[in-house]
């Protein structure tokens, strides 16, 4: 990985090294089990919960809000499971239909269950309809469950709006913000939204650890039942060198990312100039004023984009042709299919996300390699 030009940030991020370096003595001399009783015990559960206020002070929210999970996925089936098991008397759910596989898996199973799942369309830059989102809220409706940041486009949702909303309409409102947390999320505590579901992984945290944030007062029935863990609410020995991990990154990029951002958009703003400048029918996929700072999401007409993801690996590039979860499946992306990307560009989508370490070099050398790839694939 260390050799490559790694643009495939949206997957997961890299390891970071502050994160790795303090999770080490969680896999060493401090690898108690932090419910036991006995002294070196206690001392993990008290780390454990350090890093719980930390991560809870990033986030802006109270530390008995955050709960520990095994990643986004979990989080998500939690908050939306868990929201429909508190009230059995809403038999509705609201998504969209660009959420994450995991949010579509989980609206597909329910709804064999004999829930109504409301997919509310997308336009052609990947933008909801506020109107349409609003007349989709009902007394029978549990939650509106709806990602902060696309993951394939970057397109950020109005979550302010949307939140405001469902407050409005007594609707139970949960994010996916695996693609915001530790890139400019804006403090909780001021935020209309009920729950929150994010990954580690995808901010320099090991993989396999996440959160999700529970609001005071918001009734959710657990999706894991086992123990005491986390007050009862999710059972399963903590993850503590994971957790601890988390925290450091979580803090180190909360810290790094408003000094960081300005030069990551520039980044990217020039890598999609390289490309549109080089390379006829190409488009841009998703709002460009809404997009976030470090994804590009484009399609080129007539060739195969899985092509160029793979022509690109053997020339050390690291890019993806849609989101990683789906990287195997032969069809076209459901968010580009979702806003009506035309039949000669879909099958021809890449996808380049940047982090913080990306350099200008990195986006010179890729830029050139990218249209390299791309007319030796059109050739083929
Ligand atoms: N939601 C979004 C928007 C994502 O990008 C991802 C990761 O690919 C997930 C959910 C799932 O996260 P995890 O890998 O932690 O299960």
């Amino acid at each position: 990985m260390r050799s490559r030009i790694y643009l495939d940030y949206n997957a997961t991020a890299p390891l970071c090294p502050l994160a790795a370096e303090h999770m080490q003595q969680y896999l060493g001399d401090r690898d108690a089990n932090p419910s036991a009783l006995y002294l070196e015990a206690e001392q993990v559960r008290g780390d454990f919960e350090s890093a719980r206020l930390k991560m809870a002070r990033c986030l802006g929210v109270r530390p008995g809000e955050l709960y520990f999970t095994s990643g986004a996925t979990e989080s998500i089936n939690w908050a939306i499971r868990g929201t429909l098991a508190a009230n059995p008397e809403r038999r509705k759910i609201v998504t969209s239909r660009v959420e994450h596989a995991v949010t579509l898996d989980i609206a597909r199973h329910l709804e064999r269950s004999g829930i109504e799942v409301v997919l509310l369309e997308v336009d052609s830059r990947g933008r909801l309809n506020l109107d349409e989102v609003a007349a989709a809220l009902d007394d029978n409706t549990a939650l509106v469950s709806l990602m902060w940041t696309n993951n394939e486009t970057g397109v950020e949702f109005d979550i302010q709006a949307l939140g405001n909303m469902a407050r409005e309409k007594g609707v139970i409102f949960h994010v996916d913000a695996a693609q915001k947390v530790g890139k400019g999320l804006p403090s909780l505590a001021s935020m209309p939204v009920d729950l929150l579901s994010f990954s580690g992984h995808k901010f320099g945290a090991p993989k396999g650890v996440g959160g999700l944030f529970i609001k005071n007062g918001v009734g959710i029935r657990p999706l894991i039942w086992g123990g005491q863990h986390e007050t009862g609410r999710r059972g399963g020995t903590e993850n503590v060198a994971g957790v601890i991990a988390m925290s450091f990154a979580l803090a180190h990029a909360v810290e790094r990312w408003p000094h960081a951002a300005p030069t990551v958009r520039r980044l990217r703003d020039r890598l999609e100039e390289i490309i549109l400048t080089a390379l006829p029918n190409t488009q841009i996929n998703g709002d460009t004023e809404t997009r976030n700072d470090n994804t590009l999401s484009v399609c080129f007409s007539g060739i195969e984009g899985h092509g160029v993801v793979l022509t690109l690996s053997q020339m050390s590039v690291a890019c993806a042709s849609g989101s990683a979860c789906t990287a195997h499946d032969e069809g076209p992306s459901h968010v580009l299919e979702a806003m009506g990307v035309d039949g000669a560009y879909i099958h021809g989508a890449l996808r380049f996300s940047l982090g913080m370490d990306t350099t200008a070099e990195d986006i010179e050398t890729a830029g050139r390699l990218i249209v390299d790839a791309v007319r030796h694939v059109s050739r083929i």
